[in-house]
Formats: structure tokens, C-alpha cells, sequence
């Protein structure tokens, strides 16, 4: 399963790197912004699933950074504040945040918090435990991709990739989203990588096979062919 990418922007870097790698040790793939312009910098790239977002940032504080993703985006929003910034806090949820903890907050109950602001946006599609695309099948839970009869074997990134393509199904992607996705800001740029996974998807997917589902939008990124399935 793809993991779920939560971005933290928080300028105090011990605290930056505490949040890492517990929530790496979640399961969480993780990235960091040390202020409120390169966060926004690195949304405008890619969104992620959810973002934990300090309240005191230098230049641009965080409720500005909120106030400037709501305007382009819904993504779940944690806000992370000092005891003493209550109405900073009020004013981040009147402003969209989804949620706000203090500081200093166990670990425990700001993961219980992580995962009921991301149960609350999953939209229908990802509850689902098998993706399909015309005789293309993956099924999440066996972690098994079957293509009619024909079972697949995937690497973890190639299985990673066709994951977040079926997943928007019928939705062009553009590189620089698949980059954050499946491999995270470090790689955004480097989109050549995207190209040479998408010719080993290919090779392995839609080479034997007449329909081929996987297609090129040139100048823009990778779609996977919405299709009914025929049975
Ligand atoms: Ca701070």
C-alpha cells in the first residue's frame, strides 16, 4: 500500500525530527518544511494526505500558510501550537484547519488525531481493496495485480506506481505529482525516473496485450485508461 505522506512544517528543527521519525516508524512517509514559504512551495508541487502545520514560523506564520492552502486545496490540517497561542489556535480552525494539538503533546494522541483527519477525507474510491481498469486487476489487501488470468509480479515501486495511477483512474498526473507521491519532494525535478518506471510498468503490464492502458499525454504526464470492465 502506498503510505499515507504527511508533510510538517515547523521551523523548530528538533521537533521537525522527532515528528519524522515517529511517524516514519507509523508507516508514514514523511517530508519537512523549515518555514511557511517552502512548505507552500513544496504543496504547490505535490499535495500530500495530511499536514502538520506550527502555529510561530519566521516570515510567514502558520495561519497564514493555512489561510493560503484553503484556497487551492482541502488537505487535512493539524495544527501544532504553544500553550499560550489559544486564539491563534481558534482562529486557525475558523480559518480551515481541521484540528489543532499543544505543545508539548504525547505522541499517542496526536497520532489518534492524524488518523481521524484522514478518515474523514478518504473519498469513496480509496476505501476500495481492489482497483480495476478494464482486465486489469490489483488487489490491495493479496497484494496481487492480475492482468485477465495472467498474475503480475511487481517491484515495490513499480506496484507503488500503478497503485497512485489506478487510484486516479480517468486523471491525467502530471510527473512531478507521481514524483511526490510515490517517491517524495527529495526527487521532485528528477522526473526521468517517473519515465523509466513507467516503461518498466509497461513492459510488464500492456507490451503483450493489444489494450493498452497505460498512455502517454505528452507535454503533461501519465493517465491509466478509464474503462469498464467488459464482464
Ligand atoms: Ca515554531
Amino acid at each position: 500500500m502506498l503510505p499515507k505522506r504527511i508533510l510538517i512544517i515547523e521551523d523548530e528543527k528538533q521537533i521537525a525530527r522527532f515528528l519524522e521519525l515517529e511517524l516514519k516508524h507509523e508507516g508514514y512517509a514523511v517530508d519537512i518544511a523549515y518555514d511557511g514559504w517552502g512548505g507552500l512551495r513544496k504543496i504547490e508541487k505535490y499535495v500530500p494526505d495530511l499536514i502538520l502545520l506550527d502555529i510561530m514560523l519566521p516570515e510567514i506564520d502558520g495561519l497564514e500558510v493555512c489561510r493560503k492552502i484553503r484556497q487551492f486545496s482541502e488537505v487535512p490540517i493539524i495544527m501544532l501550537t504553544a500553550r499560550d497561542e489559544v486564539t491563534d489556535m481558534v482562529m486557525g480552525l475558523d480559518i480551515g484547519a481541521d484540528d489543532y494539538i499543544t505543545k508539548p503533546f504525547v505522541i499517542e494522541v496526536l497520532f489518534a488525531r492524524i488518523r481521524a483527519a484522514l478518515r474523514k477525507r478518504i473519498p469513496l474510491a480509496h476505501n476500495s481493496k481492489v482497483l480495476i481498469s478494464g482486465d486489469l486487476r490489483m488487489d490491495l489487501l493479496k497484494h496481487q495485480v492480475f492482468r485477465g488470468k495472467e498474475a503480475i509480479e511487481l517491484t515495490k515501486k513499480e506496484y507503488d506506481l500503478l497503485e497512485y495511477l489506478l487510484m486516479n483512474k480517468g486523471i491525467v498526473l502530471t510527473r512531478d505529482q507521481i514524483l511526490g507521491k510515490v517517491w517524495g519532494y527529495d526527487y521532485v525535478g528528477d522526473t526521468n525516473i517517473v519515465d523509466v518506471y513507467i516503461r518498466y510498468l509497461r513492459s510488464k503490464l500492456d507490451e503483450a496485450y493489444e489494450n493498452k492502458l497505460i498512455l502517454t499525454v505528452r507535454g503533461v504526464g501519465y493517465i491509466i485508461r478509464e474503462e469498464r470492465n467488459e464482464n
